[in-house]
């Protein structure tokens, strides 16, 4: 219920403004590494503006996550189609949110083996089903829906897997819990690039309600160690160390302050109203400080 509640609250905070806009497709990062970042507003019919990408090898091609639907999956595959013909041999999940994975089964069609770390892919396993049972609550029809069915992870790891596409190698590193229990950053070192899926939001605020706000700066710290010259978030533009350092600041405001409101008590819009004036500017997601708070900080009603 939590995580229904938390994802309607998504849904109104992403959807509210939205306004049609023309995607923006992929975009070369660096030697065939490509992100696929989303245009703002976040609506549900975009994925939530979630991000994705592709790394391109000899052997093939390795997929970041695969956005909130069958029907998004194949607007991603289409604009892939445009870059490169090689076989999609891998597609990654970053964690096992429905913005980043939903998409999976298309992918499975393609023949790629699909990826996620052993924690989040057991929260997909339990948790999938009922966010596609549920689509209509995150502000998704059936038309959005139609042809998207549950595709779990063939490969899991514990920690790093690294994949040799050919004249470029993948790493996938686990650094701890940070935005969900196994999510997990995509590194591409000979590139310099990052795809950070949820461990990093930038001006989005970021959704709190699963996240271990001990190590998540830990993470965050993880990813700026790497040196990377493109760093894609999981929801935002193309970010610097700077977005870094704002979300670990980001992270430590909004705990503080939240813990001092929830003992303070009072209406949760007042107490939303309060938080937001101390947290650092994000012109996206408003309405996820509310649902922050709520499910992770108020008592439960
Ligand atoms: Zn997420």
């Amino acid at each position: 219920m939590r995580r229904l509640l938390a994802c309607c609250c998504l849904v109104l905070l992403l959807g509210s403004a939205a306004t049609a806009q023309a995607q923006q497709g992929l975009t070369k990062v660096a030697e065939n590494v490509y992100s696929y970042v989303n245009v703002k507003p976040g609506t549900p019919q975009n994925s939530f503006a979630a991000n994705a990408g592709i790394v391109i090898g000899t052997r093939g091609v390795l997929v970041v996550d695969s956005l909130v639907s069958a029907k998004e999956a194949r607007r991603f595959i289409a604009d892939i189609r445009r870059i490169t013909h090689k076989p999609v041999r891998f597609l990654v999940n970053t964690h096992s949110h429905l913005d980043h994975a939903l998409g999976n089964s298309e992918f499975r069609r393609l023949g790629a083996t699909i990826i996620c770390q052993e924690l989040d892919a057991r929260s997909m396993a339990a948790n999938g089903p009922s966010q596609l049972a549920g689509a209509a609550s995150y502000g998704l029809s059936a038309e959005d829906m139609k042809g998207t069915v549950l595709a779990l992870p063939d490969l899991t790891f514990p920690d790093r897997l690294r994949i040799d596409l050919g004249g470029v190698s993948v790493e996938l590193v686990y650094p701890g819990p940070s935005h969900t229990a196994g999510s997990i950053f995509v590194h591409i070192p000979e590139r310099k690039v990052v795809f950070t899926g949820d461990i990093l939001f930038t001006d989005f605020h970021p959704f709190l309600v699963e996240g271990d706000l001990a190590n998540w700066p830990k993470a965050l710290d993880a990813v700026a160690a790497l040196g990377a010259q493109s760093i894609i978030p999981g929801h935002g533009p193309l970010s610097t160390v700077k977005d870094i350092a704002d979300m670990k600041e980001y992270l430590v405001i909004f705990d503080a302050k939240a813990r001092e409101l929830a003992a303070q008590g009072g209406d949760p819009a007042v107490l939303a109203a309060e938080l937001k004036k101390v947290l650092p500017p994000r012109s996206q997601g408003d309405g996820l400080i509310a649902a922050n708070l709520a499910l992770r900080y108020l008592p439960k009603k």
